[in-house]
């Protein structure tokens, strides 16, 4: 139906032309590409990383994907007919795929720390330029080039835009946009967040001209989860929520609750996310204890921001409404922690009330 409409809107160029030309200039240059993400891979990290990597691909490059560790199960059916490389699963093939590569992105990440310390260290330890392309706050100096933009919305539009002010969107096709597009989709909750601008809508626009299945994707990437994990996150709301003072909730899953809903990862994305719908819930921690630390996350709405805190208190970080980090100890004293962090925000509210 919307095809009949005129393809007239121009996405602005924000990325820097030295850096651009760098970006192609190396590329050019290599035939070996690795492509890498975070941890715990969300749907920004793996479609930012399948899209560059099939778009590698087509200009006749050997680009590989390696990811950390295993993928969520949600996102399997993005890598339907995709190779990509488990860092966790096959060390020995990702070290050897590290060691012969001439180039290696970053993308969805602001450090390296971000991808776990064996991986770390083998990319660490690797002599070829590494190019970070990533949109969150306080991008390390580990990297040649930085293609950084914390104001956007997600890394998949920055690839867009990459992909456009480098000439490539030639490469593009249906498989790549609709990677973009879960990236995007995913990263500003379906375009609910702040984060989503005018622009992201035009650059979303532009990925549906390459014929992509805008319902089936929505409904895999935004509305689809196993029942064990439905049934998981059902027990942590009844059971394993605190709401203090009407305004700020905590859950928290042990090891034993984990177990008991038989947890895989991926099983508890957007549980943090679910006590906001509460009217006057405006600051949500979910913490899971993970085999080596506890996993912190952090969401909040208006003014509040996560990020320094979890900058501040958990070795972590992210975005002013989505951040996250790690505790080393054990689950009561994060949950110690997380009270004297409580009073500290009350009395700061105080202050400035
Ligand atoms: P989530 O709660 O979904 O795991 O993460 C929320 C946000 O925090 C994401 O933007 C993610 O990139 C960031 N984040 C998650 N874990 C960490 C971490 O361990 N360190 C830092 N610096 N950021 C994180
Ligand atoms: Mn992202």
């Amino acid at each position: 139906m919307w095809s009949k409409f005129e393809k007239t809107v121009m996405i602005k160029r924000i990325i820097d032309e030295a850096s651009i030309k760098r970006f192609k200039d190396i590329v050019d240059s290599v035939s070996h590409i690795v492509i890498t993400c975070h941890k715990t891979a969300d749907g920004d990290a793996m479609g930012s990383s399948l899209a560059l990597c099939k778009v590698l691909r087509k200009m006749g490059k050997n680009a590989t994907v390696i990811v950390p560790d295993q993928l969520p199960l949600s996102l399997s059916f993005m890598t339907k007919g995709f190779d990509y490389v488990t860092f966790s699963r096959n060390e020995v093939m990702a070290g050897n795929i590290i060691r012969n590569t001439q180039l290696i992105m970053s993308l969805d990440y602001n450090e390296m720390d971000r991808v776990g310390q064996s991986m770390k260290t083998l990319l660490v330890g690797a002599k070829v330029p590494k190019i970070l392309i990533d949109h969150h706050l306080n991008p390390s100096k580990e990297f040649d080039v930085m293609i950084s933009h914390p104001e956007l919305s997600s890394t998949s539009e920055l690839i867009y835009r990459l992909l456009d002010e480098s000439g490539w969107l030639d490469y593009v096709d249906q498989q790549v946009a609709s990677s973009l597009f879960i990236g995007i989709m995913t990263d500003t909750g379906n375009l609910s967040f702040s984060s989503s601008y005018p622009e992201v809508y035009h650059v979303m626009g532009k990925l549906m001209e390459y014929g992509i299945d805008k319902p089936y994707l929505y409904k895999m990437s935004m509305d689809t989860v196993p029942l064990n994990s439905l049934k998981l996150q059902s027990y942590a709301l009844l059971n394993k929520m605190t709401i203090i003072d009407d305004s700020f909730a905590l859950i928290t899953l042990d090891k034993a609750d984990l177990a008991t809903y038989n947890y895989k990862t991926g099983d508890t994305e957007r549980l943090v996310n679910k006590p906001l719908s509460v009217k006057n819930i405006h600051w949500s921690t979910f913490m899971r204890e993970d085999p080596n630390c506890i996993k912190v996350s952090m969401r909040s709405e208006g003014d509040f921001a996560v990020d320094e805190l979890c900058t501040r208190y958990f070795n972590g970080g992210g975005h002013m409404h989505a951040a996250a980090g790690e505790f080393y100890g054990s689950m009561q004293e994060a949950v110690e922690l997380y009270y004297k962090i409580v009073e500290e925000v009350k009395n700061q509210n105080k202050q400035t009330i």
